[in-house]
């Protein structure tokens, strides 16, 4: 039994039905014998959404509350997903970033993780539930939302699954993996199949269109294998592993 964690990003919860076949596709992992925790993202563009609707009201909203605002969109979908996984007939509970325990310092809209204590989530899993917790946001010490800046969810997803000694953490977003170049641009694109880290960070300009830079320093630091893949598709992703590591020995490649 492995112990996986998924993220899964805008594109692919963008919509209740998106949120539906997720729901599916967790399920599924689960069924097949794995624990799995869930970390996601706010659905299709709230997040740029919410941005605007402050914009409106203020040109220069007071920090604080754009955070407060912000990690609104990732509970709307965590606890969508929740119910989604209810409706498959399978238990769920979702978590905010405070609740799964992420801790950071006070930088509002840009924050680092400091410490993760997810107690709560590993309740949940040893329970035999599956977890479900909002990306992209924590509390400071004074007890305020943070957000970890744009893109944050993948450094959460990489975050929990270091803290909860999982076996690997797979990011689920709406391509195939990490491409040669951007296959929209360069149709002799071709998808590489696995990548150690340092590799994939010095593609910054194809790399970093998929995944965070922050979120692969993170897993590099703690060598976290991570697994690019698309939730539209059953196709294998990118694999971006450790030196040494094979990766057909990872879990839950097909
Ligand atoms: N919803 C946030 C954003 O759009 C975080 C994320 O998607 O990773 O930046
Ligand atoms: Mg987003």
């Amino acid at each position: 039994m492995a112990l996986i964690v998924q993220k899964y990003g805008g594109s692919s919860v963008a919509d209740t039905e998106s949120i539906k076949r997720v729901a599916k596709r967790v399920v599924e992992t689960e069924k097949k014998g794995n624990k799995v925790a869930v970390v996601v993202s706010a659905m299709g563009d709230t997040t740029d959404d919410l941005i605007d609707q402050a914009l409106s009201i203020d040109s220069n909203p007071p920090e604080r509350e754009m955070d407060m605002l912000m990690t609104a969109g990732e509970r709307i979908s965590m606890s969508l997903l929740a119910m989604a996984i209810h409706a498959e007939g399978s238990r769920a509970h979702s978590f905010t970033g405070q609740q799964a325990g992420f801790f950071t310092d006070a930088r509002y809209g840009a924050a680092h993780i400091k410490a993760v204590r997810p107690d709560r989530v590993k309740n949940a899993l040893s329970l035999g539930d599956i977890a479900i917790v909002a990306g992209f946001q924590g509390i400071n010490a004074k007890g305020d939302a943070t957000t970890l800046g744009r893109g944050g969810s993948d450094t959460s997803a990489v975050a929990l699954a270091v803290a909860l000694g999982a076996d690997i953490c797979e990011i689920y977003t709406d391509v195939d993996g990490v491409f040669t170049a951007d296959p929209r641009i360069v149709p002799s694109a071709r998808r590489i199949p696995s990548i150690d880290y340092e590799s994939i960070l010095e593609m910054a300009s194809c790399g970093s269109k998929v995944l965070a830079l922050r979120c692969v320093e993170y897993a590099q630091r703690f060598n976290m294998p991570l697994h690019v893949r698309s939730s539209f598709s059953r196709r294998p992703g990118t694999l971006v592993v450790p030196d040494g590591i094979d990766p057909r020995t990872l879990p839950n490649l097909d």
